[in-house]
């Protein structure tokens, strides 16, 4: 465990951030760093509890070793710890970002309110291993002759590359985006993660001997059954790219846009990318943000880059409680008012406002009407209100992955959402020597999920061709 007296001598201390008025100014992440001392202090918090919940089931999806990695920062032995965390982690720098931590909601010191800061130190053992020269290509001793190809180069896609890469398989990743990353790249923008980690890994991965190819789409620019005569086994990692359509009158009004395009163009414009299309930019404009979750919080926070006059959130859920009842939800994630650095950076929410539609003028849209409605999402009569509105962004989710081209032309069998069926123990699908894994077999989640799913799908491919394997599951 960390120091005995640990939880009792040291508060937890929350990251730092620069100012909101400091931060808007730049697209770089903004997160003030921790000195060792102090994180030390934080990993000397840990309690080793004898059943580990962050670990556990409710917690990491991954499942970190916290407890031993925390006790390992508080004797300072920051390259062993380095090395535990990517026993179980292919990119914990990724995560040490951007996971919304399940691991802290589950911390027995939450029952206190004060969890051990486990995502800043996960944070800090990665950046530290990098920075170290401890965090190097391994490539595998010897080559099995067998071939992978994988899809898509998101989360799921490059730990699935790597784990494969490393027990010998000539692995071979096909993205159809001009970089790597899937929606670490053009999703997430740079303020929350910059985008040389990923680069970085890219490097360590072609050194264990990953070839990537951009600029390939499996199903339309390169068929599927090309792939799957050539390679051995084939894995799905296309994600859940299909947005979720309200389908609001004035939708096609300009003005209005769907999160991702947006997201998109900032992150190609910020990554030196030319950009073809339209220009969307909040500058000096009014914008309205339609949902709740990460991608509406990313569509504020650009907004504000880019000089938004002003930016409104409207979620259709009630207000959540400041806070859970502790009893009724820990270990588990609870619902509560969780305030995003974004939101934080000045955005107006509005709760339990439902859309009715889009108003406009000369083809433009200048506002967003919408009503309020009771907790069972039912509109409240005479309670319309009109928002003035210059940009809409749509942001309410995914439907499930996209069906034409890949999904089509490969006829894998998929559930009533969409998702592509294979269960979590092979990652099978109903397709010869062809398997899923990520937001295309899950849905819409999470990093962590899609890092775990890839892991568990390479092991399952290595048995395929192997007969067995050393990989982890
Ligand atoms: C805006 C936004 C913000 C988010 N923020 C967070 C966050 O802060 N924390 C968090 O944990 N999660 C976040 N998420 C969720 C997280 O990004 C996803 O769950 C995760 O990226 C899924 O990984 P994946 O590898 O399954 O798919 P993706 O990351 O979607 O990658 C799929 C890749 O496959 C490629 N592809 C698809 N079809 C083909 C084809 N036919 N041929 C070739 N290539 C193809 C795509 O171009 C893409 O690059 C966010 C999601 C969004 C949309
Ligand atoms: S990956 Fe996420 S859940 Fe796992 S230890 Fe890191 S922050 Fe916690």
């Amino acid at each position: 465990m960390g120091k005995v007296t640990g939880f009792l001598e040291f508060d937890r201390q929350e990251q730092k951030y620069q100012l909101a008025g400091d931060r808007v100014r730049h697209f770089r992440e903004f997160t003030l760093p921790v000195d060792n001392g102090d994180l030390r202090k934080q990993a000397a918090r840990c309690m080793d509890c004898g059943i580990p919940f962050c670990h556990g089931p409710t917690g990491c999806p991954v499942h970190n070793q916290i407890p031993d990695w925390n006790e390992l920062v508080w004797q300072d032995d920051w390259e062993e710890a380095a090395r535990n965390l990517h026993s179980t982690n292919n990119f914990p720098e990724f995560t040490g970002r951007i996971c919304p931590a399940p691991c802290e909601e589950a911390c027995t010191l939450n029952l206190e309110n004060q969890p051990v800061t486990i995502k800043n130190i996960e944070q800090a053992i990665a950046d530290k291993a990098w920075e170290m020269g401890w965090t190097r290509p391994e490539p595998a001793k010897t080559r099995t002759g067998k071939t992978v190809a994988v899809i898509g180069s998101g989360p799921a896609g490059l730990a699935a590359g790597q784990q494969l890469a490393r027990v010998g398989h000539e692995v071979h990743v096909f993205e159809r985006e001009p970089k790597l990353g899937g929606l670490l790249r053009y999703g997430i923008p740079d303020f929350k993660m910059e985008k040389h980690h990923i680069d970085r890994r890219i490097r360590q991965m072609e050194a264990e001997g990953v070839v990537f190819h951009c600029g390939v789409n499996v199903g339309v620019t390169k068929s599927f059954a090309s792939l799957h005569n050539e390679f051995d086994a084939v894995l799905f990692a296309g994600g859940a790219e299909d947005p979720r359509d309200p389908k609001l009158p004035g939708q096609n009004l300009a003005g209005v846009h769907f999160a991702m395009p947006y997201l998109t163009q900032s992150n190609r414009r910020i990554g030196s990318e030319p950009i073809v299309e339209e220009p969307i930019l909040a500058e000096r404009k009014h914008v309205v943000v339609i949902g709740g979750g990460d991608t509406a919080s990313d569509c504020i926070g650009t907004a504000f880059r880019q000089g938004a006059l002003s930016v409104t959130q409207l979620d259709i859920r009630p207000r959540p409680p400041e806070r859970e009842d502790k009893l009724a939800f820990w270990p588990y994630w609870p619902t509560k008012l969780r305030t995003s650095s974004s939101q934080a950076e000045g955005a107006e929410r509005e709760f339990q406002a439902a859309t009715l539609g889009i108003e406009g003028r000369r083809g433009r849209c200048i506002g967003i009407r919408c009503i309020r409605v009771d907790e069972r999402r039912q509109p409240l009569a005479g309670e319309e209100f009109v928002l003035p509105a210059d940009l809409v962004f749509i942001a309410i989710g995914f439907a499930g992955p996209v069906r034409e081209g890949l999904l089509e032309e490969s006829g894998v069998i998929c559930d009533r959402r969409g998702n592509v069926i294979a269960n979590e123990n092979d990652y099978r699908t109903s397709a010869d020597k062809v398997f899923a894994a990520g937001d295309m077999r899950r849905g819409q989640s999470l990093v962590v999920w899609a890092i775990r799913e890839g892991r568990q799908a390479a092991r399952s491919i290595d048995e395929y061709l192997m007969g067995s394997s050393i990989l982890p599951r």
